[in-house]
């Protein structure tokens, strides 16, 4: 049964242009409070984005609609996501795509992110700490890839574990931060700005 809550989030996705049935039908399969603190539950449902501890935030549903909606339209079947955070992403993810890489770089989150998942039976994640300006090469080439934290630029290394006709969606920049689709065409990379966006810093670890 579809809680009033849920449902104005729906239509909230749907005015936004969200329209993926997949997409829509993927976001309804998880329940976005299971992947906040219990103090926060009440808010699950906003479209906002929300504290997860350790300065970070669980992504605005819309965004997340909007950034797999993205990769959706090319039916990739591996995907890589930068930033496992809360794991909310990863299970719509999950949802959609046979097989869903996950690079977190804190620890705490990414093994309170894993426990949520076993308990809502998605098998089909692997995930790893480590840092996400690395990808994660010994699994590449990847269909799509994902990233959840806005990088200073485009990291090197996950432009090269793309696979041939992949797809990536990543906000790039610092004070203002753009959402931007890179696809790949052999050695060609075509980038199209989707709108402007807020996300926490993609950390800098060692660069690639
Ligand atoms: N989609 C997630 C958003 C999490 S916020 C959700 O819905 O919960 C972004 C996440 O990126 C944080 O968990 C942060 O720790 C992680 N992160 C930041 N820099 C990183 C890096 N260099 N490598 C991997 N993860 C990183």
């Amino acid at each position: 049964m579809i809680s009033h809550c849920e449902q104005l989030l729906y239509q909230q996705l749907q005015a936004q242009g969200i329209h993926d049935s997949r997409v829509l039908a993927a976001i309804r399969c998880v329940p976005r409070q299971r992947f906040v603190d219990e103090a926060l539950a009440h808010q699950a449902w906003d479209n906002t984005a929300l504290p997860i501890g350790f300065g970070q935030t669980i992504s605005q549903p819309y965004i997340v609609a909007r950034m797999i909606s993205e990769l959706s339209k090319s039916s990739p079947r591996r995907v890589l996501e930068i930033g496992t955070g809360s794991g909310y992403q990863t299970a719509i993810l999950a949802q959609l795509f046979e097989r869903v890489y996950s690079v977190e770089l804190l620890e705490p989150l990414l093994y309170q992110a894993r426990r949520r998942l076993k308990m809502l039976d998605l098998h089909n994640v692997i995930s790893r700490q480590g840092d996400g300006w690395q990808g994660w090469q010994s699994k590449a080439p990847f269909d799509a890839i994902i990233v959840s934290a806005a990088a200073r630029c485009v990291p090197r290394m996950l432009l090269e574990q793309l696979a041939d006709g992949g797809v990536m969606v990543i906000p790039v920049g610092e004070s203002s931060q753009n959402l931007q689709r890179i696809s790949r065409h052999g050695e060609h990379f075509t980038t199209q700005i989707l709108e402007a966006v807020r996300f926490v810093p993609l950390v800098e670890g060692s660069r690639g």
